[in-house]
């Protein structure tokens, strides 16, 4: 597997095409594959939910089928021994914010109620913001968890790019720091599960969900650094979900990104 040829110590799958609302079944012989590939190495295994589903709606249709086709994927990731499926908490449209998030806090209450043996955890990601998108800010996801009757079923992705686009600036080590007390505050200690590494296009606040290849947005390396030599993450998967492809030397984008955030953890950012 990729993963593997690029050492990778955790990787983030799709269990069906997130484009679309129905997919499939996974076969026996991909499920036994699958497992018998993580029972050889065993690392974190994370699963992105499809960017269709809307756990917020407030169309009642739309709503129900984002919350049928979320506990699909949950089934199917729980069948692959996949540890956590990541979902965008959804758009509020034109509900007030905290109704929005109320929604989804029944609509995860009501899967995880009805599937009470699956060990795949559903983390909801933290999102730049932009329009009605809910999960800005960690005070809205702990809106969304202590609504919650299984609220501790569920963990947080902090997305890098999101965080900085949605406001904050943590390229100071200061300001690290603010952001996880804030974390830590609002959600418990421990409830960041996952960190999806991307840097950002556009500034800190501007709300705009455009990923860039590590140290080369706005973020840069210092933040990063914060982020990647902080030994409360250790064992916690980081997924890069920047541009794949090559760069202008033919080098894999996933290797140079890479490459940059070993080197980020071993010697910071030198002065
Ligand atoms: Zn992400």
């Amino acid at each position: 597997m990729e993963a593997e040829r690029l050492g990778c110590d955790s990787v983030q799958i799709f269990v069906k095409n997130q484009r679309r609302w129905q997919s499939p079944p996974i076969s026996d012989l991909d499920v036994a594959a699958f497992r018998r590939l993580l029972a050889q190495r065993p690392i974190p295994t994370v699963t992105h939910a499809s960017y269709l589903i809307n756990l917020a709606a407030a169309d009642e249709a739309l709503y129900r089928k984002s919350a049928e086709a979320f506990a699909d994927e949950l089934l199917r990731c729980d069948q692959l021994g996949v540890r956590y499926l990541v979902v965008h908490p959804g758009a509020a449209g034109e509900q007030p914010r905290a109704a929005a998030l109320k929604r989804i806090a029944a609509a995860l209450d009501g899967i995880l109620r009805e599937h009470a043996c699956v060990s795949t955890m559903p983390l909801l990601e933290t999102t730049a913001g932009q329009g009605t998108t809910l999960g800005r800010s960690f005070e809205e996801l702990a809106g969304v968890l202590s609504e919650m009757e299984h609220g501790k079923r569920v963990g947080v992705c902090a997305d890098t790019c999101h965080l900085f686009a949605a406001g904050y600036d943590f390229r100071e080590k200061a300001q690290y720091e603010a952001m996880l007390n804030e974390a830590d505050r609002l959600l418990g200690a421990g409830r960041i599960r996952c960190w999806h590494l991307n840097d950002s296009v556009g500034g800190c606040g501007s709300r705009r969900d455009r990923h860039e290849h590590i140290g080369q947005g706005q973020i840069g390396r210092s933040g990063f650094a914060n982020v990647v030599r902080d030994p409360r993450w250790s064992g916690v998967p980081m997924i890069l979900e920047t541009e794949k492809g090559t760069d202008e030397r033919g080098r894999k984008w996933d290797s140079v990104n890479l490459a940059v955030l070993r080197r980020l953890m071993q010697r910071g950012v030198r002065q």
